[in-house]
């Protein structure tokens, strides 16, 4: 069998723990045995992360702006435990945090719907896709810890030799805590016109939310920009379409999502694009079936899977013991990443087999065949859980028939 040729490589970015292992066995079973696989390879394990001082996940970002395509392995993020266990010399900071403020976009996180797999809210009836802004605010933040009274203050001092203005945040009259995040208009600019897009080009209705009552400045800025962008740019094509854009605040956004039938994408701010992508995931089944792809401004994509480096199972793994971790939303990264490139080189080939290959993890857990995490909550009588490695071999078998 002839195997399907690439033109440009994509940029591969390997990760961590259980992930990593699922990585090599998709790889290795579901696109060499098919595609010839060129890739521009990046190793963002926290091994070799330390090992050349995060200089890697910097250079996987630049050659993502070279190549326009990455796929991106689940990384861990370094806390006090890491630091022990790996021999940090540095708490690195998230890979998808410096990623993102090197590429700029938006995250779009879409679950992967399949028979049999029913969304633990009732009324929703369609998938909800999360746009998340994937610029600054607490992802770039400064932050100290404050030993003894004092006064902690945010100074602007213009560039061009204009009058300093000075904030007081807090007088401390006792140790505490202080943080400074920051965004710009570009960004959520950028942010907007993506979201409205999206919209368009998937013919759904777009909710935007935020906590502008009480962040009068910050918050206010992200309302102000959606909604005059709105106005000058989507207007009338919404009205031709016949979708709406919707603000509201975002505690009442949450609300109103839970009693929806979704259908709509959910843009959000940052950290709550963090927080609700995975309330959600796990709302419409698993953590492990959300996809999802970084759009950059530039026309730069980088896709991934939402769910993390599954640490516990990979120290089942090390332990020799069986494990369960259901690959499907890594499958997905490959699978946008090997369609996108497809599309940008004309390679109508390449973006076929993106489309197999995902037809046949689906219709391999539609006939009953899945992982432990899908086992559990289906709808489907007398699942098979098949173990991390089998559920694979299970979708190589559909795809090479
Ligand atoms: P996680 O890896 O997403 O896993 C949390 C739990 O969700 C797992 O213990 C497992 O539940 C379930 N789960 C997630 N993915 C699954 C899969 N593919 N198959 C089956 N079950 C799955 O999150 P975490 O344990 O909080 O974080 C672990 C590491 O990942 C951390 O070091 C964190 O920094 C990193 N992380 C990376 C990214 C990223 O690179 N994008 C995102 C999030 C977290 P059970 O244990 O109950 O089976
Ligand atoms: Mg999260």
């Amino acid at each position: 069998m002839t195997k399907i040729a690439m033109k440009t490589p994509l940029v591969e970015m390997d990760g961590d723990e259980m992930t990593r292992i699922i990585w090599q066995m998709i790889k290795d079973e579901l696109i060499c045995p098919f595609v010839d696989l060129k890739t521009e390879y990046y190793d963002l394990g926290l091994e070799n992360r330390e090992a050349t001082g995060d200089q890697v996940t910097v250079d996987s970002a630049e050659a993502t702006k070279r190549l326009g395509v990455a796929v991106k392995c689940a990384t861990i993020t370094p806390n006090a435990a890491r630091m022990d266990e790996y021999h940090l010399s540095n708490m690195w900071k998230s890979p998808n945090g410096t990623i993102r403020a090197i590429l700029d976009g938006t995250v779009f996180r879409a679950p992967i719907v399949v028979k049999g797999i029913e969304p633990y809210v009732r009324t929703w009836k369609k998938p909800i896709t999360i746009a998340r802004h994937a610029y600054g605010d607490v992802y770039k933040n400064t932050e100290l810890r404050i030993p003894a009274p004092g006064k902690v203050e945010l100074v602007y001092t213009p560039a061009d030799g204009g009058e300093e203005v000075r904030a007081t945040v807090q007088e401390f009259d006792q140790p505490g805590i202080a943080q400074g995040i920051h965004n710009l208009d570009a960004s959520i600019a950028s942010f907007a016109r993506a979201s409205f897009e999206y919209a368009l080009s998937t013919s759904q209705d777009i909710w935007f939310a935020s906590k502008d009552t009480i962040s009068k400045t910050y918050d206010h800025r992200f309302k102000d920009i959606f909604q005059e962008i709105f106005d000058q740019e989507y207007k009338e094509r919404f009205e031709k379409a016949g979708i709406t854009y919707f603000y509201t605040l975002i505690d009442d956004a949450v609300a109103r999502v839970i009693r929806s039938e979704g259908g709509f994408i959910w843009a959000c701010k940052n950290y709550d694009g963090d927080v609700m992508s995975d309330m959600l995931s796990t709302a419409f089944g698993s953590l492990a079936m959300m996809t999802s792809v970084l759009v950059s401004p530039h026309g730069y994509f980088e896709y991934e899977a939402a769910h993390g480096t599954v640490q516990r199972h990979y120290y089942k793994h090390l332990a020799g013991e069986e494990t369960s971790t259901n690959s499907v939303a890594t499958i997905f990264a490959w699978t946008g990443a090997l369609r996108k490139r497809g599309e940008l080189d004309e390679l109508p080939e390449l973006v076929a087999f993106a489309d197999r290959l995902e037809q046949a993890t689906i219709a391999t857990i539609e006939a009953g065949k899945m992982t432990g995490d899908l086992a559990a909550i289906t709808t489907l009588e007398n699942p098979t859980k098949l173990n991390t490695r089998d559920f694979i071999m299970a979708v190589a078998g559909r795809l090479q028939a």
